[in-house]
This record gives structure tokens, sequence and C-alpha cells, in this order.
């Protein structure tokens, strides 16, 4: 049984705002709650106050543009990423995340901006918008913010989201011309399943070599290798660089045991998927 709360569903921001405000530290917020409800059921938190974002239009839906790119909005659901061509066209390392979150009821109802407010290190859609460079668009009392992904996860299930803030938004601009890019998600079955291991990669080859890396479940945040991109910017075999890069990342994840996996599998699992995603995604460009 989930312990008893109060349900409130706004239907503007400001009215969102003013609820945040009011209830402070009694009130969750609810966008799709596969997270939420399982914590509440498990009465690991217990919130007097349930505010729902589905009520408030503006916070529907994506939208694309050929100069902003793509945003995505707070209750957007994840089957709607996975349904739209210019996600699965243009955004080809978030649409194959997506596409290995859970199974297609439960993205039916979770969000993009759900999975990234819950801050779990095995958070699928985040090393994608890692390497897309996503930026997070907040909201609350004291005004609006723009956090940069790669600033927003500060720690095990915690976030830069101050008091009173909550997520309006994902942009993520247009990758480069020509980018190719995956998520190489290692789990315990085929089926549902949170990450042992998840890379993603995003390159690109427009003038000079771009070369992104990113990784779930392996550090206490997701996180972006930045090391990795300058080996791929100097002269050199593919074969050697790729090797390099999967040192590097080796030597900077930080995994633990848990549950799902032992740390020297982690490692090596982590080192495995980086050079199969780099030698599929180069190989072919
Ligand atoms: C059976 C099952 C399988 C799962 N499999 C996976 C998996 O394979 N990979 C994976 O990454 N995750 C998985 N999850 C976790 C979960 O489904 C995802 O994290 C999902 O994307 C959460 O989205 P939601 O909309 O349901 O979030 P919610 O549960 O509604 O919210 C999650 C957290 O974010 C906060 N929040 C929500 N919206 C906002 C906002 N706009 N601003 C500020 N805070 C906000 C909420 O208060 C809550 O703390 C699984 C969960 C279940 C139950």
């Amino acid at each position: 049984m989930i312990p008893k709360f109060d349900y409130l569903r706004p239907k503007t921001t400001e009215e969102l705002v003013g609820l945040m405000a009011e209830y402070g530290e009694d009130a969750k917020l609810l966008a799709g709650g596969t997270d939420l409800l399982v914590l509440m059921r498990d009465k690991l938190i217990r919130p007097r106050y349930v505010i729902d974002l589905k009520g408030i239009g503006e916070l529907r839906g994506l939208s694309w543009d050929e100069k902003r790119g793509l945003r995505i909005g707070a209750t957007a659901t994840l089957n709607e990423l996975l349904e739209s061509e210019v996600v699965k066209e243009r955004f080809s390392v978030l649409w194959s995340a997506v596409g290995v979150l859970a199974d297609p009821t439960l993205r039916n109802r979770a969000t993009l901006v759900g999975n990234i407010c819950n801050a779990s290190p095995a958070a699928d859609t985040a090393p994608a918008l890692l390497v897309l460079d996503a930026e997070v668009e907040v909201a609350g009392k004291d005004g609006e913010r723009i956090i940069p992904i790669r600033d927003f996860f500060t720690g095990v299930k915690r976030t830069s989201l101050k008091p009173g803030e909550f997520v309006r938004a994902v942009r993520i601009p247009n990758p480069p011309e020509g980018a190719k890019g995956g998520y190489y998600k290692w789990g315990r079955t085929r089926g549902e399943d949170l990450a042992v291991v998840g890379v993603a990669a995003l390159v690109a080859n427009s003038g000079r070599r771009i070369m992104r890396v990113a990784l779930s479940s392996v550090f206490k945040t997701p996180l972006r290798v930045f090391e990795v991109e300058k080996i791929f910017e100097g002269e050199g075999p593919l074969g050697e660089q790729i090797e390099r890069a999967v040192s590097v990342v080796r030597e900077k994840i930080a995994p633990i045991t848990d549950v799902r996996g032992g740390k020297e599998y982690r490692l090596h699992m982590a080192g495995a998927l980086t050079r199969r995603a780099l030698e599929e995604l180069l190989g072919g460009s």
C-alpha cells in the first residue's frame, strides 16, 4: 500500500511554482511516476503532496527546428521520442538509448525528464544527452536558468536543481553534420533491466573528426569521458587510437559492485563496449 497523500494537478507553470513554494520539501513532482511511485510504495519516501505535471499544457510534447534543434517537454513520454522520425534520423544516439529503456508499456508513461531528475547512475538516456551536449531548462520562484547537462548530475540521485526549481524541458542542439551515434547497453538479461554498463558514442567527420563517449552505471553519476576526445583529434592508426580510448575510459570510471555486477566485471565490460561502439561507428565512417 502507498501511504496517503494529497494529489494536486496544476494547470499552469505559475500555479506549479506557487504550490512548490507553499509545500516545499513535503511535496514531490510526478511525471510518469515510474520511479516516484516505486519509492513511495516501498516507503523510502513519504511525500504529503504529490504534484502531477501532466495537466500543464506547456510542458507537453517535442518540437524541432533547423536552427535551435530539439526541445523535449517535461511530460513528453519516452514513446513519443521513439515514435519521432526527427529523433530517429537526427538524434540516433538518443533514439537508441530510449529504445532499450525498460519496455513499451513503461515507456508509455515514463518521461526523459523523469529519467534525468531521478539521477540514477544507471539512467539510460543520460549518456546520450551528455554526448549530444544537451541543456536543461529550469524554472522556479527565482526565475529561469539553463544548466548544461554535464553540470546537472552531482551525485547518486542528486542534481544541481535548487529547492523550488523544476525542469521545464531538455534542449538538444542539432548534432554536427553527418554525425552517427549509438547506445550500447549491457544488462543481465535481454529483457527489461537496468544497465550493468551503458556506453553512448557519437562520431562525426565534418572537417575534423569528432568523437564523444559517455557511460552509465560505472561512476557515481552518468559520465562523459572528455579525455577520449583529444585522442581522435591527432594523427595515427585508428586501431591504436581506439585502444588508447579504451584505456582512458577504464582509468576514468570508478564502478562499484552491486546486485547487477562486480566492479572488475564492469571495468572489463566498459572497455569492451567502448571498443565495440567505436569500431562500429568509426569503422563505417
Ligand atoms: C520496471 C521498471 C523498469 C525500469 N527500467 C529502466 C531502464 O531500463 N533504464 C532506466 O534508465 N530506467 C529504468 N526505470 C526507471 C524509470 O522508469 C525511468 O527513470 C523513467 O524515465 C522515469 O520517468 P518518470 O516520468 O516515470 O519519472 P517520475 O517517477 O515521475 O519522476 C522521477 C523523479 O524525478 C522527479 N521529477 C519528475 N519530473 C520532474 C521535473 N519536471 N522537474 C523536477 N523533478 C522532476 C520526480 O519528483 C521524481 O523524483 C525502470 C523503472 C521500472 C519501474
